[in-house]
């Protein structure tokens, strides 16, 4: 499994329609691990596939223990969205640091491929069906920027292009995790050369 870089706004794979799968093969699989591991290493609730630049149906989510399993969506259709809608705040690994309220269908029924192939159709509420389908919105060229007032948007735009000044392209090495996981590594090694040190000064009183 590798982490893969992610495309951040700007990136024209995230205006793309991404293409359906053909067939479950080795190749995907290994974009679903990937999509995962890149998920995790980002601390995101879900990833699509051309968000690492790779525009095929395929997205993955995650939203905790709270809403089990993990979904692996390939070629995913919403098949059900229920009437009432709810406004909550959204953010997106493609657009970090940028969040607006976004109302979308309270619960939804999403038929997909899993990564064994198989067809299934799952239903989720809340949170999750949220996640499901602000990736399923990926795969579809759409930004959950595309669903707030123009007012707003304007507004989050001008702060991203502030904070993205004087960072030129559109990809972001999915590295900052990794970096603190060094570091607590190297914190948890001093604390350790701390705990040995400390005792065997105790020793030695
Ligand atoms: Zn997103």
């Amino acid at each position: 499994m590798t982490v893969r870089d992610l495309h951040l706004l700007g990136s024209p794979l995230l205006r793309q329609r991404a293409v359906p799968v053909a067939a479950v093969d080795d190749e995907v699989r290994r974009l679903v691990d990937d999509l995962f591991e890149t998920m995790r290493a980002a601390k995101g609730v879900g990833l699509a596939a051309n968000q690492v630049g790779v525009g095929r149906r395929v997205a993955v989510v995650d939203v905790g223990p709270d809403a089990p399993p993990p979904l692996v969506l390939i070629n995913p259709v919403i098949v059900q969205r229920a009437e009432e809608r709810e406004t909550a705040e959204e953010g997106c690994l493609s657009i970090p640091d940028i969040f607006g309220d976004v109302a979308r269908p309270l619960a939804i029924a999403v038929e997909a491929t899993d990564r064994d192939g198989r067809r299934y159709t799952t239903e989720a509420s809340g949170f999750k069906a949220r996640a499901i389908q602000h990736e399923i919105d990926h795969l579809d060229g759409i930004l959950f920027l595309d669903h707030v007032s123009a007012v707003k948007r304007s507004l989050l735009l001008a702060k991203w292009k502030k904070a993205r000044k004087g960072k030129p392209g559109y990809l972001k090495e999915n590295e900052v995790t990794i970096r603190s996981g060094e570091a607590k590594l190297v914190v948890m090694r001093s604390n350790i050369a701390t705990i040995l040190k400390s005792g065997a000064e105790a020793k030695s009183a």
